[in-house]
């Protein structure tokens, strides 16, 4: 859009000129310097915002210097004033003043001395602010000139925006960047053609304000019958399918099977072969078995046992079992019937897996035939003639039939006596009857077996307090009848009783436990006092050396633990100064400290508010039994404690500049990057410290480090898990208690396995915080979505000109598997090796500030020195100059090859970052 202006009843002025390359355009001038009390003021057309509600200006002009117009002294400014105002609407010129609201003072970087504003000699200054959260439908931009001499040679107003991308096959639209400069915009992904969503977990990306897409998570999968080419899906060709979007490929149709559409999911059986139900797409078609091979029998009076071997052919399927159908036949004339309820089959009539059959309860002297036939799980679909192997057989005399009414007579410790009554169907005469009977536990079950010729037996040497079965069968010339049902008995107790008694017992013995993924041994005492059962807790003795974290609630009586870690402090020597802030238990103060015969030192005071329970005072004193175990120059130190007057207080050296996230906020880009690895590596050396006594913090984080007025970070919050509660960024989550889900290792999140590597995991967090001056991790997206990109395997990009080694370790404290993730000790060490060697820390853009002096020594190095002459010519002497040019600017020097333009812009564009970096100014041109 035309950005005219109106001059508002002021000394601007329209000018037509030439530009450093003598094109025509038409800037807006202001020169009153003799006259003091200026007051000029130039307006912008009203600019429609569209969608944008972070609004950048360029402005582009030249100054001229108060030094070189002789005789100004005192009314001539080398500033002017950059406003605007939002309205809904078009206004005229009836804007006041004051209804104006200041951008900027905006002084030239570069003003000129000599010449008239005609000459070439002129300094182009450009300009870039940004104006927003803009909530109206446009604004005007206006201009107060307070006495300078001004050309306005420029206004360039834009906003930034993502562009429509095409990302795990979910199309994104354009989108505008949001209002803040830290605010992502979440933005839905559409599936493209023939996709769908992954089961929750819907395709999202989020526009930066810088307007690049961040954080991908979820996505869109091709459906099934299509695979993914490039960005979009394709159909399976012919004889391909693909039977689930969870698949990534199209397969080829699996063996006799066949299909002649694109796009298919599945492939159809060929003739005579068939799918079952529960076959997947993905298996051949197969076809019923041919008929069992070699069938045999053998008949023993009115039972038949079968046996054959498998079909020669399965049908190309390993679910082969078999039937047996039994069918009775007359002799005159020959008639067969099924064989009814009454015969039995052992295993089973059908659903065998064996190859044999006992056939049991056949009459005696009739004729039978048996088919059996060889089924698997397409026998049913099949409409093909049924193949099996058939025998007949004729049966001799019956058996005798089941012994079923068993009685117990006498049962003894070692002994049981049993009767019954003969069987209802003798078939002949018994001449004997076989009691067969095992214990009832016994896994691999061993019989024995007694003989009697009456209806009643003894069995002995048994054993006491044992549930035996019992089972009985018949005997007559024509075999043995089958077994009755089974009978459970059970002998009688041992007569003498047993003594059982407790004994006092003191158990030790070494054990394992695991700190930062190696086991280190442990010698772990356990006392049992058998009256009471009561196990005290353990305690952990590290074995051997080093002095070992103590949880203080492992003491029953928590006075103990203050006192056997802290100092009681004598409040006299305490004077309060006053409120720093607000502490979960009441207020924190600075004060000093006085010890007899030492110097009186800073020290924060934590109080316990007046009014608290039992269990705040043990919990607030708590902080003091971890604190008071620690020595360390990078963990807080405690001085002491006041429990025996009220208030009741800890006293802790003072750290002058508090926590580090506020801290870093305050100084954003204050800090060189050795500063910043210096404030990491003291940290890591904490938490090397505290790792090494086997503490676990659980709650790293920059809002938990205090730092000192020389800089050094101490790491300080200490208490037990439920202490975490009471931190506002801790959120309760599925596998309960709450934890701070964006410093949390995703172990810990999903089954609360907190160790020193996940300690680890929280320093990485804190890493990323550090060098990017406290910004929030993961910005503004929800706990939800940082867990499920987490899972997904998204990690925080590096922060800006953040050195690449610095976040390939953060990267390596974001490891998934725990026992990946370096040691703090290590950490240590490469933080170490950096500080020693600066260079590893140069980011990549670094090199071309710290090398170049000269804007041809420049070019000479991107290779580009033939232009040499084209800069000089057109004013450009230095890197500064050179830094802020636009690819018109290149343009404009006759570079008309896109190739060389393009790479001379993307070296400016590393140039200005790095400047800005330095220069430590937080503005995007
Ligand atoms: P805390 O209860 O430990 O979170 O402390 C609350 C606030 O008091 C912190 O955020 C700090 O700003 C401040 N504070 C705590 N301890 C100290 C200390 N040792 N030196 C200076 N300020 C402290």
């Amino acid at each position: 859009m035309m950005i005219n202006c109106i001059l508002l009843f002021s000394q601007w002025e329209e000018i037509s000129g030439l530009d450093e390359n003598y094109t025509p355009i038409r800037t807006y001038q202001v020169c009153q310097v003799m006259e003091p009390n200026q007051n000029n003021w130039l307006r912008t057309n009203w600019i429609e915002k569209g969608d944008a509600q972070r609004i950048f200006v360029e402005l582009k002009f030249t100054l001229r210097d108060c030094n070189s117009l002789p005789g100004v002294v005192g009314s001539c400014k080398e500033t002017f004033n950059l406003y605007y105002q939002e309205t809904d609407v078009e206004v005229g010129r009836n804007i006041r003043e004051s209804q104006y609201v200041k951008i900027d003072t905006i002084a030239a970087d570069e003003s000129f001395t000599q010449g008239d504003l005609g000459e070439r000699k002129m300094k182009l200054n450009t300009e870039v602010r940004i104006i927003g959260p803009l909530s109206r439908r446009g604004f005007y931009l206006a201009f107060q000139d307070v006495g300078a001499c001004i050309a306005l040679v420029s206004v360039k107003v834009y906003y930034k925006k993502c562009w429509s991308i095409i990302e795990n096959l979910a199309t994104f639209p354009d989108t505008v960047t949001g209002s803040e400069f830290s605010s992502l915009v979440e933005v839905e992904g559409t599936c493209v053609n023939d996709a769908e969503e992954e089961a929750d977990n819907s395709p999202k990306m989020h526009c930066s304000a810088e307007g690049e897409w961040l954080v991908p998570i979820g996505k869109c999968i091709c459906k099934a019958g299509f695979h993914q080419k490039g960005d979009a899906c394709e159909p399976c060709g012919r004889g391909f399918y693909k039977s689930s979007s969870q698949d990534l490929q199209c397969s080829r149709c699996p063996a006799h099977s066949y299909n002649d559409r694109e796009g298919s999911w599945r492939c159809d059986c060929e003739d005579g072969y068939y799918r079952a139900l529960s076959d997947p797409p993905s298996v051949a078609c197969t076809r019923p078995p041919s008929a069992p091979q070699n069938l045999l029998y053998n008949i023993n009076h009115t039972t038949v046992s079968l046996e054959w071997t498998p079909p020669a052919d399965t049908g190309g399927r390993n679910d082969v079992m078999y039937r047996i159908i039994c069918r009775r036949c007359t002799w005159e004339p020959e008639e067969c019937f099924p064989c009814g309820s009454n015969v039995g089959y052992l295993p089973q009539q059908s659903g065998l897996t064996d190859t044999y059959v006992t056939i049991t309860d056949l009459l005696a002297h009739a004729n039978y035939t048996f088919e059996v036939e060889a089924v698997n799980g397409v026998s049913d679909l099949s409409r093909t003639q049924r193949l099996f192997a058939a025998v007949s057989i004729a049966t001799s005399q019956a058996a005798p039939s089941q012994v079923s009414e068993v009685i117990k007579e006498r049962v003894q410790q070692h002994s049981i006596q049993l009767s019954w009554q003969e069987p209802e169907q003798p078939n002949g005469v018994i001449t004997e009857y076989e009691i067969k009977y095992y214990e009832k536990d016994q896994k691999n079950r061993i019989y024995s077996t007694v003989k009697s010729k009456s209806t009643s037996a003894t069995v002995n040497n048994l054993k006491p307090s044992t549930a035996y079965i019992f089972q009985i069968r018949a005997f007559t010339a024509a075999g043995y009848g089958t077994f009755g049902p089974r009978v459970e008995v059970t002998t009688k107790e041992e007569s003498t009783g047993s003594v059982s008694f407790c004994s006092l017992c003191r158990h030790c013995g070494y054990s394992k436990a695991d700190q930062e993924g190696d086991e280190e041994l442990y010698f772990q005492c356990e006392c049992q006092l058998s009256s009471a059962h009561y196990t005290h807790a353990h305690q952990w003795f590290k074995f051997p050396g080093t002095k070992t974290y103590i949880d203080p609630e492992t003491y029953e009586d928590p006075n103990r633990a203050v006192h056997q870690f802290a100092k009681e402090l004598d409040a006299s020597c305490i004077k309060i100064e006053r409120v720093i802030g607000a502490g979960e238990f009441g207020e924190v103060c600075s004060g000093r400290l006085k010890l007899p015969g030492k110097r009186d030192v800073s020290v924060a005071i934590k109080t316990l508010k007046v009014g608290y329970t039992e269990k705040q005072r043990r919990d607030f004193l708590c902080e003091a039994s971890i604190m008071g175990q620690f020595d360390h120059p990078n963990v807080v130190h405690l001085e002491g404690v006041v429990t025996r007057g009220k208030p009741v207080m800890i006293v802790i050296e003072y750290m002058e500049n508090g926590s580090l996230d506020a801290f870093l906020r305050k100084h954003d880009g204050q800090f060189t990057v050795i500063q910043l690895v210096g404030m990491l590596r003291g940290i890591a050396a904490g938490m090397r410290y505290l790792s090494d006594m086997g503490y676990v913090h659980r709650d790293l984080a920059a809002r938990n480090i205090l730092v000192n007025s020389n800089l050094v970070c101490k790491v300080s919050d200490f208490g037990l898990s439920r202490v975490i509660d009471d931190d506002p960024e801790a959120v309760y989550t599925t596998t309960g208690g709450k934890i701070p889900v964006r410093w949390t290792a995703m172990e810990a999140i999903q089954y609360r396995k907190f160790t020193s590597a996940s300690d680890v995991w929280s320093y990485g967090i804190l890493m990323w915080e550090v060098m990017s001056y406290g910004e929030r991790p993961y910005w503004d997206m929800s706990n939800q979505d940082v867990i499920k990109a987490i899972e997904e395997g998204y990690r925080l990009p590096a922060p800006m000109d953040c050195p690449p080694g610095l976040h390939q370790l953060m990267l390596d404290c974001w490891q998934k598997d725990r026992a990946d993730r370096p040691k703090f000790d290590q950490i240590v060490g490469i933080l170490d090796k950096m500080i020693r060697n600066p260079n590893t820390l140069k980011t990549p853009m670094g090199t071309y500030f710290n090398s170049f002096r000269l804007v041809s020594e420049w070019l000479e190095a991107i290779k580009m020195e033939r232009y040499v002459d084209s800069f000089t010519a057109a004013g450009y002497s230095s890197l500064e100059s050179v830094a802020r040019m636009t690819i018109e600017d290149v343009m404009s020097l006759g570079i008309s090859l896109v190739g060389h333009q393009k790479k001379i812009m993307s070296s400016i564009q590393t140039m200005r970052a790095q400047m800005l970096h330095l220069h430590g100014t937080g503005v995007q041109v």
